[in-house]
């Protein structure tokens, strides 16, 4: 499966939305999460092929020209027109994909495996907390829309200033509070202390925390040990780690969620 790219926007200096169309979509099935993500394929420059490609194969043959996957969120899919929106985090000239992201052009392919996807909010659930920075705000945005109408809902959001805050649409009661972090540049915690700062209603909470691994990590403690929240519904996951390319970072992955369990 692979989409075409058919136009780009910058939704803020940090964040690059690519809408993709076209044939190679035609396979494209949705799923019922807010979390839904694709594995993007990215061709080294030394590839032999061009999209679209035929994995297997590739991955059969000279590790120089195998592809490498990057996960990234179904922030919208709409099927009556074929269109599907990925939100890219612009974080630089390294890695694949979003220096990718920033110079796509229409026409331009990527290939994709998926969707899949793991959480939807429950709608039982008295309140909800989300928790992340860019590489979150797809999910978060993608789950806030489907929340239940006058629900209690608090996101605590990290981004680099204020122009890199989005606008979010929610029917929910919806508290957000922007952390920022260029204020603190050296301040690896600013967000888990926004959370840890953060009132919370009562009743059963609907827990979604995605983003840096160390911070992620740091929300999950705090809630199992300051909040007495059982973790074990809440979705919580290190969607990248600071320091580590995608392939560095799976690598140790499992290891480190081992760990972060032991945490509780
Ligand atoms: C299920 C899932 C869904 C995801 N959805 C999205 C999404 O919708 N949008 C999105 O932008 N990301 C998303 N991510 C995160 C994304 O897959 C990673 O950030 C990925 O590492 C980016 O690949 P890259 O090739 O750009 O950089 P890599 O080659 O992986 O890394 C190069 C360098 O950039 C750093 N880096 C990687 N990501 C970031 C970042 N966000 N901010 C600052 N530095 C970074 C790395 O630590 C490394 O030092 C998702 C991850 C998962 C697991």
């Amino acid at each position: 499966m692979y989409g075409t790219v058919e136009a780009t926007r910058w939704l803020t200096p940090g964040m690059v939305r690519v809408e993709f169309g076209g044939e190679g979509l035609a396979e494209f099935t949705d799923t019922p999460f807010t979390d839904a993500y694709v594995n993007a394929l990215f061709l080294p420059p030394a590839s032999p092929v061009s999209v679209p490609f035929d994995e297997h194969d590739l991955r059969q043959g000279p590790p120089e020209h195998r592809p490498r996957g990057r996960r990234y969120t179904v922030r919208a899919w709409d099927q009556s027109v074929r269109r599907l929106t990925i939100d890219f985090v612009a974080h630089g000239d390294v890695g694949l994909a979003g220096p990718w992201a920033q110079r796509a052009r229409p026409g331009d392919r990527l290939q994709m495996v998926g969707p899949t996807g793991g959480y939807a909010p429950d709608p039982d659930a008295d309140w909800y907390l989300y928790a992340g920075d860019e590489s979150a705000l797809p999910a978060i945005g993608a789950s806030l829309e489907r929340l239940p109408i006058g629900r209690p809902v608090i996101a605590v959001l990290l981004v680099d200033d204020a122009d890199h805050e989005l606008a979010l649409d929610c029917p929910g009661e919806l508290t957000v509070t922007w952390i920022h972090r260029r204020t603190n540049p050296s301040d690896v915690d600013v967000l888990p202390r926004a959370v840890a700062d953060s009132t919370f209603p009562d009743g059963r909470v609907d827990v979604f925390v995605h983003g840096e691994a160390a911070e992620t990590r740091a929300i999950r403690r705090h809630l199992i040990t300051e909040r007495g929240i059982d973790t074990a519904t809440a979705s919580i996951s290190p969607y990248w780690r600071r320091g580590h390319d995608d392939e560095a970072w799976r690598r140790i992955k499992a290891q480190w969620i081992a760990e972060t369990e032991r945490d509780s």
